[in-house]
């Protein structure tokens, strides 16, 4: 086995080398400020240009994104995303107005707004929606306060529990629980839908509502939805949606056809904007006629003078200081505007078709808990594998090694040693048939050379990290004599 080589970025900082020239000064030189005001020492690398240019590029290059290769990161949607949008939004007209300019001169900005609420509320069949929300997660917090706001209204004073599969994101039931809630999580059944018994035995009149997130974070849409629908408002709740991965039903499937009554969908992921990165979101709610006056601020209005802003009478407030995130809102536009009803048909299409064809060609060498057709991703268990030693963690790192990020893993928690694959629409049969090609072998490893997954990866520049501590105490800056440990510099 290679043995991988440490060793530091080595400190190209040295005394006396400046990395630009100044011309002569030719104004009168202007005063300092009080001598106990000025630093003694500051601590700056000393450095020519050419090497502060390579620096950063060796940096840039160490990172992996969509752009530089496949990443199956399950319930994220790590998608490429047309590069059109991104010019689009740098346009001077949505690029460089301001929240607080007269409304009469972002007359266009406002239309790109209400047009992007109709096409929300039309492609989940809704009847209103709102952009306000700035995240998937902020969309779900909306979507439990209208709840919350329309029990009130009702005077209905027993409804303080909020029903969530164990199949739901983890965000479902963190948000119940932020808004005040008791959260009681309904088993999934043998075929990973809702257990219709124990739903039935949960819905009383203590029940604010059920969330669902479709399809489940099993990756399967569940058809009991019509028997759920009926349960839930035959006892008084609401139904809410979950529609993060919206990329999976667009043009196939209505939430409100479901029975839904209010549904966040995440613009970013679905809609041309990358996930993660911390990166800005949206996550409009869309609702029910029945919710829509209680909807967050601010909607757009058309009116006989033009566009305005309104604030729906009972709303249950603002999400954020001005907008929503306006550049999301564009990108969003120009994508539902450039594919048009049957392009968005053909994400949702291409997307479970991918998902389905990893399915199928790697059912035989990773254990499949629910053997049925998926939606937009599949998830594996490495069961098999950790019969023999190996982990799911060693798998991930294995496949670094080969060149892809690995796929979510140990999520959802219903599954043993889950592999959550995402492939996407985007990507090529060539690009899936690669990894496919990893993961057999990866499979041929577990049985031949599992040490080699143990101590996986060999070929990035950093090993097994501290996640935790990564994700804490993150060492972003620069320092004198603090310098990334690289394994592999030429990786
Ligand atoms: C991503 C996701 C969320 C959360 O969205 P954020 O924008 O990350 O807050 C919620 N539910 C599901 C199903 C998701 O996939």
């Amino acid at each position: 086995m290679k043995l991988a080589r440490h060793y530091l970025l080595p400190d190209i900082s040295q005394p006396g080398k400046t990395g630009c020239s100044l011309p002569q000064l030719d104004v009168p030189p202007s005063e300092l400020p009080p001598e106990e005001l000025l630093r003694r020492e500051l601590e700056l690398p000393e450095v020519s240009e050419v090497e502060v240019v390579r620096y950063f590029t060796a940096l840039s290059k160490l990172n992996y994104g969509v752009d530089t290769g496949f990443y199956p990161l399950g319930s994220c949607t790590m998608k490429y995303n047309p590069r059109l949008h991104e010019d689009i939004v740098q346009l001077p007209g949505f690029a460089s107005i301001h929240p607080y300019q007269p409304i009469e001169s972002v007359q266009g900005a406002l239309q790109l707004m209400f047009e992007l609420q109709e096409y929300l509320a039309e492609i989940t069949g809704m009847n209103a929606a709102s952009l306000a929300p700035m995240a998937g997660a902020q969309g779900e917090l909306a979507s439990i306060l209208l709840v919350k706001a329309y029990h009130q209204s009702r005077r209905d004073k027993l409804r303080k529990k909020i029903l969530v599969p164990d199949s739901a994101h983890g965000t479902n039931p963190a948000t119940a629980a932020m808004c005040g809630f008791e959260v009681s999580t309904i088993p999934s059944n043998k075929e990973g839908n809702v257990d219709l018994e124990s739903l039935e035995s949960m819905m009383n009149e203590e029940v604010a509502a059920v969330t669902l997130t479709i399809p489940n974070t099993l990756g399967l849409f569940d058809p009991q939805i019509a028997e759920i629908s009926h349960l839930v408002h035959g006892r008084g709740g609401l139904l809410c949606g979950d529609g993060a991965n919206l990329n999976s039903v667009l043009g196939k499937v209505k939430f409100g056809d479901l029975g839904i009554d209010c549904v966040q969908v995440n613009l970013h992921k679905t809609f041309s904007t990358p996930h993660g990165g911390g990166g800005p979101g949206s996550g409009p709610v869309c609702v029910k006629a029945s919710l829509a006056e209680f909807l967050p601020s601010p909607l757009v209005a058309k009116n006989a003078g033009g566009y305005v802003f309104t604030t729906p009478p009972v709303s249950i407030g603002r999400l954020g200081a001005s907008y929503g995130n306006f550049g999301v809102m564009v990108k969003a536009y120009a994508y539902i505007r450039t594919l048009g009803a049957e392009g968005l048909r053909e994400v949702s299409e291409n997307a479970v078709l991918n998902a389905n064809y990893l399915k199928e060609k790697l059912k035989a060498y990773y254990y499949l808990p629910y053997a049925r057709t998926c939606m937009h991703e599949v998830v594996f268990s490495g069961k098999k594998q950790k019969a023999k030693g190996v982990r799911t963690l060693d798998i991930a790192k294995r496949l670094l090694d080969y060149g892809f990020h690995p796929p979510t893993i140990y999520f959802p928690l219903v599954v043993d040693e889950a592999l959550m694959t995402e492939p996407t629409e985007t990507e090529s049969k060539e690009t899936l048939d690669a990894y496919i090609d990893a993961m057999k072998k990866i499979a041929r490893e577990v049985e031949e050379n599992p040490e080699i997954l143990h101590t996986a990866p060999h070929n990035t520049p950093v090993r097994r990290l501290d996640e935790v501590r990564a994700a804490r105490h993150p060492d972003l800056r620069w320092r004198m004599g603090n310098q990334v440990k690289i394994t592999n510099p030429k990786h």
